[in-house]
């Protein structure tokens, strides 16, 4: 695929819950390697975007396309769009009781490396893997072996979003507001780990309200939905002027 093509290309999404359209014609294009913020104000869609195009059945799209990768994502299972190669991960991450930490993420990896042709990992060769990456994001090796977030604060909830990531190497990645409860190593490590994977093509979608975070980023373009569609976009200009006037006088500044 030419590098110059979306890997991500969402076109007029409307998306509903319940009966209410929470998305009113979101379009947005990401490039491989290339890197959004997305910004808006609490309530205005932002996880709904992501929970839409990961296929989370309550929230029903019902006009609008996207493609991953150029193919129908809207048409694939939630599992086939994650062997597709992508990826979110939650605001508020839920607790599994019952299901082991390791296996769970190292099912998810050989899932996903079976679909791109590559062998699986077995117990032995995924802890090193699992270790090595939980060590880079300050994830201590006995999270591995405890029920997934079972027990976890809300910033160990976010390093094991991080640690999936790491591991699984998207080839979009939706980040929703991973640096929420974070420390100030745990948003180095959100960056750090960002910054490496764009550079190896994957490309980001991030929700965040934290400008000092969003600044490291670099972001290539920042988008602020709202009244469910991007209302308006720009460089990290947009952050600033957001961060200085709020998302009720932004809204009047582009008449929407
Ligand atoms: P944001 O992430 O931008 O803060 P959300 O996408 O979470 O906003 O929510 C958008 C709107 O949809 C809000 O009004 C929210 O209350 C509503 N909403 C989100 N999820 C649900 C749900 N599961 N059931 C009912 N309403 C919901
Ligand atoms: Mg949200």
């Amino acid at each position: 695929m030419n590098d110059t093509q979306p890997i991500l290309d969402v076109d007029a999404l409307h998306v509903a819950i319940g009966e209410r359209e929470i998305l009113r014609g979101a379009t947005l294009a990401l490039r491989p390697g290339s890197l959004a913020v997305l910004m808006g104000a609490n309530g205005s869609g932002k996880s709904t975007l992501g929970l839409a195009l990961a296929g989370h059945p309550r929230y029903r799209v019902v006009g609008g396309a996207a493609r991953l990768g150029g193919a129908d994502l809207l048409a694939m299972s939630v599992e086939a769009r994650a062997r597709a190669g992508l990826f979110l991960s939650f605001q508020a991450p839920p607790d599994i009781p019952g299901v082991k930490n390791n296996l769970f993420i190292r099912t998810a990896l050989n899932a996903v490396r079976e679909s791109r042709g590559e062998a699986p990992l077995d117990a032995y060769d995924f802890l090193g893997q699992a270790r090595a990456a939980g060590k880079s994001i300050g994830l201590p090796d006995s999270m591995l072996g405890r029920p997934v977030n079972d027990g976890f604060s809300g910033g160990e909830r976010k390093r094991n979003e991080l640690l999936q990531l790491a591991l699984l190497k998207p080839k979009v990645a939706v980040l929703d507001e991973i640096d929420s409860g974070m420390d100030v190593d745990g948003v180095r490590a959100v960056v750090e780990l960002i910054t490496r994977l764009r550079a190896e093509g994957t490309a980001f979608l991030i929700v965040s309200h934290y400008l000092q975070m969003i600044e490291s980023l670099s972001p290539d373009v920042v988008l602020r939905l709202a009244d469910g569609r991007i209302a308006e976009q720009g460089g990290i200009a947009l952050a600033h002027e957001i961060a200085r006037t709020g998302y009720a006088r932004a809204a009047q500044v582009v008449g929407v």
